[in-house]
């Protein structure tokens, strides 16, 4: 029998008579069912939002703290359920699974600590001109299905910190461990203040156009976030917008070989690629382009790909078959086209489960598909430079301006390049380093807004500023 969940409206799990079926990636068997909601249930979710939002936008920030510190809290105690759930309907290795559990709990902890003060514009003899920050109201919150718990983690947090109220749709593929989520919390915040409702992607057209939603979050990809932007222009909603990356790394010729061949590897390969920050495009210097290519073949050739529950996997597969093919579909072009593979690159289609072996291309040409797009998958193009001027245009030269990389054993080199990459982030010696204190966002079409630290959560509200006149009072 399998499991139904339901949707959190008002403080109270409600089922709908039509369901969604949720597959299991790594055998393609239904493991669960979730509402299908439509107009109805989104209607109920805002009102509900909606009427929660007075009492709750007039709590302290203390009170709101607390609420989202019991929210971490229970997430950390049932991460043992909570990150089984999420490798059976995301495909995630098991430890990576609880790494998203036990980061969602830690970055929304983090994020309870920030504040939003009033700040001073004027205190002179004649006027005190202050401003404060806000709540906008109901959010929409729009989830992808690559970090599910964590992603709904991140918009839910700030946006009961700021004082908003919010209705947050899991994605289709993905919504299980968050309506387990759902049931967990639903006592912890007051009724309304958290709602959870799935749907197919009918349902995200909806949200974004309800006329009593303030402000919609999304992460996605960048194709949705521009139906979005349209969606939100006809009542000017205000939008977040974390969307797609094609991630560059640059490899200069003093990086330790041994040391960043396996760091390069996981920051392409975790989560089978499937990261909006993962190293998507890898440039080497070509003094070091053969030792570096050969060092990440070897480590890969090491590495299993499998179910993410059974031990020993360390790359599970790919999340859905829409995502399956187009992946297979960029291998393909890549093969059609006659590029090197330094390993993988043929899949097995008898075996159940959306299985891609690990790839790695040798040079691909720059306007390969596989490098001028986001892949999104388990398949990494390392690619040869000569100068630095050279890499930082091809690394720059494209649609996308989410994140990147630089590994040297120059520090201060590796700021100097780090400058001259048009992205939100960029490590140096390391990858996919979220900090909950720090803007994370992205340039170009990755999106605009962030998400995290006090800017993130200054999304959430709008500024009002008092002005009081000193001088005008009668004596
Ligand atoms: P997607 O855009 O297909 O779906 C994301 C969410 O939007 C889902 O909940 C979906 O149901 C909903 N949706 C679909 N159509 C919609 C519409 N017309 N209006 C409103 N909502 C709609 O993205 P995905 O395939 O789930 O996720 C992969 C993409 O997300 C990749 O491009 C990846 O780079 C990006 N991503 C970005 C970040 C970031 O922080 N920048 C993080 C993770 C993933």
């Amino acid at each position: 029998m399998v499991t139904q969940y339901k949707n959190l409206i008002n403080g109270e799990m409600i089922s709908t008579s039509k369901m969604l079926d949720v597959v299991n990636p790594a055998n393609e068997e239904v493991i669960g069912q979730v509402p299908c909601s439509g107009e109805a249930e989104l209607n109920q979710a805002v009102a509900a939002a909606r009427a929660a939002f007075p009492a709750w936008s007039k709590k302290s920030i203390e009170d709101r703290r607390a609420v989202v510190q019991a929210i971490s809290a229970t997430i950390k105690e049932n991460s043992d359920e909570l990150f089984r759930l999420l490798t059976a309907e995301q495909g995630k290795p098991h430890a990576q699974a609880q790494g998203e559990i036990i980061g969602a709990s830690m970055m929304a902890g983090a994020q309870s600590t920030l504040d939003l003060d009033d700040e001073i514009n004027e205190d002179s003899d004649e006027r005190l001109s202050r401003t404060r920050r806000v709540p906008v109201g109901v959010v929409g919150g729009i989830v992808p299905w690559n970090f599910p718990v964590m992603m709904a983690v991140q918009k839910i947090a700030p946006a009961l910190l700021s004082g908003c109220t919010i209705v947050l749709k899991p994605s289709p593929f993905t919504p299980l461990t968050t309506l387990r989520l759902a049931e967990l919390i639903k006592d912890v915040a007051p009724a309304g203040v958290v709602n959870i409702i799935t749907g197919e992607d009918s349902l995200g057209p909806l949200i974004t156009g309800h006329p009593d939603i303030d402000k919609i979050t999304f992460t996605g990809s960048t194709a949705t976030g521009k139906k979005i932007m349209e969606g939100a222009s006809k009542d000017l909603k205000r939008i977040t917008l974390e969307l797609g990356g094609n991630d560059a790394s640059i490899v200069l010729p003093d990086a330790n070989v041994e040391k960043v061949a396996e760091q390069l590897f996981w920051s392409s390969f975790t989560n089978a690629g499937q990261i909006c920050v993962a190293a998507k495009r890898i440039y080497i210097h070509e003094d070091i382009y053969d030792e570096l290519s050969t060092a990440i073949a070897e480590y890969a050739k090491n590495v299993k790909v499998g179910d993410g529950a059974q031990q020993g996997t360390a790359v599970g597969p790919i999340q859905n078959k829409k995502q399956y093919d187009r992946v297979l579909e960029l291998v393909q072009d890549a093969k059609d086209n006659g590029y090197k593979f330094l390993v993988g690159g043929d899949h097995d289609p008898d075996v159940p489960g959306y299985y891609m072996p690990i790839t790695i291309l040798d040079n691909p040409p720059e306007d390969a598909r596989i490098v001028a797009e986001e892949q999104f998958g388990p398949v990494m193009p390392l690619m040869k430079f000569s100068t630095e001027e050279e890499v930082i245009g091809r690394a720059n030269a494209s649609e996308y301006g989410l994140a990147g990389a630089v590994w040297t054993a120059d520090p201060d080199k590796g700021v100097e390049i780090a400058e001259q990459l048009e992205t939100g982030t960029v490590w140096v010696n390391e990858f996919l380093h979220l900090s909950p204190f720090a803007p994370f966002g992205g340039h170009k079409q990755s999106g605009f807004g962030a998400e995290y630290g006090k800017e993130g959560l200054l999304e959430f509200t709008y500024p009002q500023v008092i002005t009081v006149k000193k001088d005008n009072v009668p004596a």
